[in-house]
């Protein structure tokens, strides 16, 4: 039984938690190109920190974890960190979203300490495309990350993509041939507006609708049972029975009304929306020997306001000041 239930009657039980904000890319839609400025170290939380919160978190409901950036894996120890978090009573799950770079290296000491669940970001199989919109020549370090992944066990793994038209449009069709081959999960996510400037345009959105026709070209397609009413997916698996794709239409069909998450940035305040343009300090409580009790109200005081969904599209949409890589993906 949850005590973090919203003025909508959402339950919130996942809590998305980014360890860093550094990242090893520079992908346009989510991070300046050039001189990004870092959290100084000591704003960002430490491993004790995040543990204390999500302890503090559980008893009101918080069972699934999901570890972010900037780029998880450049945060150092982070297998110590994953350890630390499953072992939390109460806690069933925790995953993590990376572009895979360097996991090549990480995926067997994550496994061992007992990370299930990874979301690796891949946007195209190009190397030189991959190079223009990462800003960086990692495709094969990611490609290997990804294979490691799979050697050690992890399962599902998924493969985001967020495709933007004018950029890697042509990419449907080699991902989702990757998924069929390699019996991955591949999910579209949809182009958001965040944080980067104004680089951000409707016409560069592919809706899914858009993939979804793209994809029948490929095979016939059937949809995956019903959504499981958590995830913010619409499923689809080739006929064939190879590979299956989700479509997660944040923009065209935004999935608000069932969101069950928040998230903390790696700089200690917690966010009730990805879009939001408010947050709540949770690092000066853990730093001022706050009792439990006083983080516990903090967050359910939060979560009460929780946001009804974002307002993309519309004339009074306010774009957070940071960007994707600070809030935390
Ligand atoms: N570095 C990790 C990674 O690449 O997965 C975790 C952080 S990254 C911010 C998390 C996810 O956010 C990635 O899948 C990325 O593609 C997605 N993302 C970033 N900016 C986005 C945007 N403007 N619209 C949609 N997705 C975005």
């Amino acid at each position: 039984m949850t005590r973090l239930v919203d003025s909508f009657g959402r339950e919130i039980v996942n809590l998305r938690i980014s360890v860093t904000d550094r990242c090893n890319l520079r992908c346009s839609y989510c991070i300046p190109q050039e001189d990004v400025t870092w959290l100084p170290r000591k704003e960002v939380l430490s491993f004790e920190e995040i543990e204390r919160f999500v302890r503090v978190l559980v008893p009101l409901g918080i069972r699934k974890l999901r570890l972010t950036g900037g780029e998880p894996l450049l945060r150092k120890g982070l297998p110590d960190l994953v350890a630390k978090l499953v072992a939390v009573p109460g806690i069933v799950d925790v995953g993590m979203t990376t572009n895979a770079v360097g996991l090549a290296h990480l995926a067997k000491p994550l496994r061992e300490a007992g990370l299930s669940r990874l979301n690796v970001s891949l946007d195209t199989l190009n190397r030189e495309l991959y190079r223009k919109l990462t800003r960086r020549d990692a495709l094969d370090a990611a490609l290997a990350g990804l294979e490691a992944a799979a050697d050690f066990g992890f399962e599902p793994i998924k493969v985001n993509a967020v495709i933007e038209r004018d950029k890697n449009l042509s990419e449907v069709v080699p991902l989702a041939e990757l998924a069929r081959e390699k019996g991955i999960v591949l999910r579209f996510i949809e182009y958001m507006p965040i944080g980067m400037g104004d680089a951000w345009s409707n016409e560069q959105v592919v809706s899914n609708a858009e993939i979804l026709s793209i994809l029948r070209e490929i095979g016939p397609i059937e949809p995956v049972g019903e959504p499981d009413g958590t995830g913010p997916a619409t499923r689809y698996r080739f006929t064939d029975g190879r590979g299956e794709i989700g479509l997660i239409g944040s923009v065209t069909e935004p999935f608000c009304g069932h969101c069950n998450r928040i998230r903390i940035t790696a700089d200690g305040k917690l966010r009730t929306c990805l879009f939001s343009v408010r947050e709540h300090d949770v690092r000066s409580l853990l730093r001022s020997g706050a009792p439990d009790e006083e983080l516990a109200a903090l967050v359910e005081r939060a979560v009460a306001k929780k946001e009804p969904g974002h307002k993309i599209g519309r004339p009074d949409f306010v774009k957070p000041e940071r960007t994707m890589s600070a809030i935390g993906g």
